[in-house]
């Protein structure tokens, strides 16, 4: 049988292990992704015209037909 004393300790480690884990996921979100920021579809259509295609509805130059979206 389990004494009382080791499930708690038990418990405390997991806490701590958990606390970490969530330090860590949170430092690595306040430093990530920088790349996101800033690179939209807006500046592609600016970027290369010439190995871009033409959106036949808008025409709007883009990267990719199939993830191009009109604005409205
Ligand atoms: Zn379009």
């Amino acid at each position: 049988m389990l004494s009382p004393i080791k499930i708690i300790l038990l418990l405390a480690v997991v806490a701590g292990v958990f606390l970490i884990a969530r330090m860590v996921r949170g430092a690595v979100k306040k430093g990530g992704n920088p790349v996101d920021t800033g690179y939209s579809n807006e500046k592609d259509e600016g970027a290369d015209p010439t190995e871009m295609e033409k959106c036949p509805n808008c025409g709007t130059y883009v990267s990719a037909l199939e993830d191009h979206r009109c604005k409205r």
